[in-house]
């Protein structure tokens, strides 16, 4: 099976994880903050927190913000379930924003037509989430101007896009939000194994998200809300969690780091080869918005349903038949048995029910080789014809 997505580890990665096995610290060493440090300079950020996962580092990011029971927080339908269950971590509750035709990011246009009709009925969002689907950026310009006008604050998921660009600049310098999380997750971008960061340029929501990751305790005398009792001490001020990344993760993902901007040209490559090879199947592939420049975590296309005898459902089995390792991203959210719980109908996003019924993810990592691509492109010219 030629899976969609999957880790590149060399020689090198390997030395790094061995050499911390072999050290004093398997966890809370000198790794973690190295690898901080790397991924903020690299992006431009002035702060970052790295976590076990990105699930974990929205779940911060939601709390260091302050949302809690009582707040609302708006993302994607069209994104992996975390994006969206942060929020009921903190007791808040979520809703979901549609999706831009051509990007398959959360939609400016219905954010703003949303936003207008939630002031009306005074329920307006704490928090918007936009996501960069498959590494490409969102229109986070157009999101922090309506962020200004109604006072709401913007965590990027970005676990699909480190390494990608928006006007030019690197995702990931919180110029237009709050707070960006990535996701080091074996198929992202690069990897810890598991493993995710919050990066963002406001001191006091990171040392929040720092104190949260380790049970809400606090060393620094500042935070300390009463004299210590010695040089033992240590004073718990939050209700926090065990959301820390391990040494052994951390010089791993530092290894990785050296090899971010090779994999994310590796997947431009491969992309504007998919882009000939698929020119003449009844399939949309991923348009890339001018101000974009995608770290290509994922290459969606979507059938022209019109033009072909088969389904969705019968393409994407023949494929799966045929050794090719295709993959969904994503079943609209609010369309999980859980949401439904919560009260969601089908309907509440038509552009994204409309995605969903098309979209096949096809395989997309720095591995695959052209020999490979072939193959995937020659069992998609046979699933369309059965
Ligand atoms: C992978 C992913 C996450 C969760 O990442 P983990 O590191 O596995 O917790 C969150 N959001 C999106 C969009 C993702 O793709």
């Amino acid at each position: 099976m030629i899976p969609y997505g999957r880790q590149d580890i060399s020689e090198a990665d390997i030395q790094a994880a061995v050499e911390v096995l072999r050290s004093d610290f398997l966890t809370q060493g000198p790794a973690v903050p190295a690898f901080e440090k790397a991924v903020a300079d690299y992006c431009g950020a002035q702060h970052a927190v790295a976590v076990n996962s990105a699930t974990s580092a929205l779940h911060l990011a939601c709390l260091a913000l302050g949302v809690g029971p009582g707040d609302m927080v708006w993302t994607s339908p069209i994104t992996f379930v975390a994006s969206a269950n942060c929020a009921l971590y903190c007791g808040a509750r979520v809703d979901f924003v549609d999706i831009d035709p051509r990007t398959y990011n959360l939609s400016v246009e219905c954010l703003a037509e949303k936003l207008a009709l939630a002031e009306k009925s005074g329920c307006l969002p704490k928090v918007v989430i936009p996501v960069h689907l498959c590494g490409q950026p969102c229109d986070l310009a157009g999101i922090h101007a309506l962020s200004q006008k109604y006072g709401f604050k913007v965590i990027e998921d970005a676990s699909h896009a480190i390494g990608g660009k928006y006007k030019g600049e690197q995702i990931g310098n919180c110029c237009y939000s709050d707070i960006t999380v990535f996701s080091f997750h074996p198929v992202k971008i690069i990897t810890t194994g598991e493993g995710g960061m919050a990066l963002t340029n406001n001191e006091k929501l990171a040392r929040r998200m720092q104190r949260l990751r380790s049970h809400g305790i606090t060393r620094e005398t500042a935070d300390m809300t009463q004299a210590p009792d010695g040089p033992w001490y240590y004073q718990q001020i939050d209700l926090g969690y065990n959301y820390r990344m391990t040494d052994i993760q951390a010089a791993l993902g530092m290894s990785q780091m050296q090899r971010l901007e090779e994999f994310v040209a590796k997947r431009h490559a491969l992309a504007s080869r998919y882009e000939g090879l698929l020119a003449d199947l009844p399939v949309i592939t991923p348009w890339q918005h001018p101000d974009s420049y995608s770290a290509l975590h994922l290459y969606v296309i979507r059938l022209k349903l019109a033009e072909i005898s088969k389904t969705h459902c019968e393409v994407f089995a023949a494929l799966r038949a045929a050794g090719i390792g295709v993959n969904l991203h994503y079943i609209p959210v609010y369309a999980q048995p859980y949401y439904k719980g919560l009260g969601f109908q089908a309907g509440h996003c038509p552009e994204a029910e409309r995605y969903y019924a098309e979209a096949i993810s096809l395989p997309m990592y720095p591995g695959l080789t052209e020999g490979q691509q072939d193959q995937v492109v020659l069992a998609l010219n046979k699933a369309r014809r059965g």
